[in-house]
């Protein structure tokens, strides 16, 4: 332990963010720098616990050895806290910028005091290690002759690939985008993850040995696809890191036209022109000037949230169907599970910048689109719902809109991909593989990640990559 005292002589004060009406006027970061001597004091407010909760699988999912990081920081140690850091997480500096921090939700020093900020130091540690030019590929001594093809290039596939390539094994990722990375490319916007953080980290793979084949959509019929049958025969096994991209759709009338869209086209495009031409290129859905209801919350809909401000967009409001969570735990929510309670994400904060209010409206649902008779979006009827999602008759509502975004989760992976190999499915339409064996119904072919277990977090993407891994490392040596 650092500083035994230090929780008892420093308050928890996370690094801030830029100002959120000066970071509306772009698409960089939303994060300040770090500053090294205020995360040192951070980290002694860690108390080293005799079970650190933080590390455990309340906490966070790849076991993060955090107080041990948190000691070294406070004594200048930094580079030593690199390696500890990548000893359990092959990509910190995603995490420490995307994660919601399930780590600090389960700190000790929690239960009465508010957690040591945990993400805030990760990121540091990882953020000095490339300044300082100590991350650097370290390709494997010896190769041996398996090959393994890893359908999918997000963190689960990253991560699978890093730990396989590492063993020596030949493996080659491949990726139907134009573009490696999964939902850390063209998921999260920019402000939130840099995408020149995401390729510094793939050259890196690439620099230790790893293949990386674009605009290879495996089982698709595009003119790079490659069908299953190829890959099973040229390969010793197969990994699926395909995510759950299917989306939630809301079908009520008027559903069919312009004007409503899948969140993920929003962002997807955003960022695709950002990087292809700096936004030049128009070859995405602008929200300038637009009435915008963002339906459904969490992560991707906070990033519409961020995006259409960033756009420029007239007016904003979103919708969530579940009601406000309390400000603090529930009784049914007890330390150290992950506290449900209210939070202000960036995209909020932003709007409550430009407009003066939170966007959110909660306990509400969409009950039609409505459209001019030239089929022009005007706007929603919404009815207010109680606890159990039942309508309250009489709450009816008509909200102005000339633009919708749906985010309202997703449903496991895409049909095509496993139409040829007649693959098991769990109920959620995910592919049956059981957690810490990874194996499908076929028994050279492997699951992880969102494909696996639904759309999630991008550390627990990192933690089922690394432990597939594990297994298929097993496998081939056998
Ligand atoms: C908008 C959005 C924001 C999010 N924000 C956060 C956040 O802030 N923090 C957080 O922790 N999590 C966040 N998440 C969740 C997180 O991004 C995912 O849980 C994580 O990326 C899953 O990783 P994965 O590798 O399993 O799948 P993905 O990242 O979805 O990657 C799957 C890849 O497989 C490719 N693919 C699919 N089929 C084929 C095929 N047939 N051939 C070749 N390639 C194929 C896809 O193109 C994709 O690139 C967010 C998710 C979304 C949608
Ligand atoms: S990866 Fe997430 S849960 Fe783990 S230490 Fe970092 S912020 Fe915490």
């Amino acid at each position: 332990m650092g500083k035994p005292t230090g929780f008892k002589e420093f308050e928890r004060k996370t690094e801030p963010y830029r100002d959120a009406l000066d970071r509306l006027v772009d698409f960089k970061e939303i994060y300040t720098e770090h500053q090294e001597e205020h995360l040192s004091t951070q980290g002694a407010r860690c108390m080293d616990c005799g079970v650190p909760f933080c590390q455990s699988s309340n906490g966070c999912p790849v076991y993060n050895l955090i107080p041990e990081w948190n000691d070294l920081i406070y004594k200048n140690r930094w580079r030593e806290a690199l390696d500890r850091l990548h000893k359990t997480n092959n990509f910190p500096e995603f995490t420490g910028r995307v994660c919601p921090a399930p780590c600090e939700g389960s700190c000790v020093l929690g239960i009465h005091e508010p957690p040591v900020t945990i993400k805030n130091i990760e990121c540091a540690i990882v953020d000095k290690g490339f300044d300082e030019g100590w991350v650097l590929a370290n390709p494997p001594k010896k190769r041996t002759n398996k090959k393994v093809a890893i359908v999918g290039s997000g963190p689960t596939g990253l991560a699978a690939a890093a730990q396989l390539n590492c063993e020596g094994h030949n493996v080659t990722v491949h990726e139907r985008d134009d573009r490696i990375g999964g939902l850390l490319m063209y998921g999260i916007p920019n402000m939130k993850l840099d995408k020149s953080i995401v390729d510094r980290r793939v050259k890196i793979l690439m620099e230790e040995g790893i293949s990386f084949l674009t605009n290879s959509d495996v089982g698709g019929s595009g003119p790079n696809s490659l069908s299953f049958k190829n890959l099973l025969e040229s390969n010793d096994c197969i990994l699926l890191a395909t995510g759950a991209t299917v989306p939630r759709d809301l079908e009520i009338p008027g559903r069919q036209g312009e004007g409503v869209h899948f969140a993920m086209d929003f962002l997807l495009r955003n960022t695709k022109s950002l990087l292809d031409s700096e936004l030049t290129d128009r070859q995405y859905i602008d929200a300038r000037g637009k009435k915008v209801i963002v339906i459904g919350g969490g992560d991707t809909g906070t990033d519409c949230i961020g995006t259409s401000l960033r756009h420029n967009c007239d007016s904003l409001v979103n919708f969530e169907i579940a009601p406000r969570p309390p400000v603090e735990r529930a009784d049914h929510n007890p330390w150290p599970t992950w506290p449900i309670i209210f939070r202000v994400d960036y995209g909020h904060e932003e709007a409550t910048a430009r407009y003066g209010k939170d966007p959110r409206t909660y306990s509400i649902s969409g009950k039609e689109f409505v459209r001019d008779d030239s089929g022009k979006l005007l706007g929603i009827k919404t009815i207010d719902v109680d606890q159990e999602f039942n309508e309250i008759p009489g709450t009816d509502r008509f909200w102005e809109a000339d633009l919708i975004f749906l985010s309202m989760g997703f449903l496991g992976p895409e049909q095509y991909v496993f139409e040829d190999l007649d693959l098991a499915l769990d109920q959620r339409s995910n592919y049956r593989a059981e957690y810490g064996c990874f194996q499908t119904s076929h028994e050279k072919i492997f699951a992880a990640g969102d494909c696996r277990r639904g759309q999630s977090l991008v550390v627990r993407a990192i933690d089922e990559g690394r432990q597939v891994a594990e297994k298929i490392h097993a496998f081939l040596q056998n």
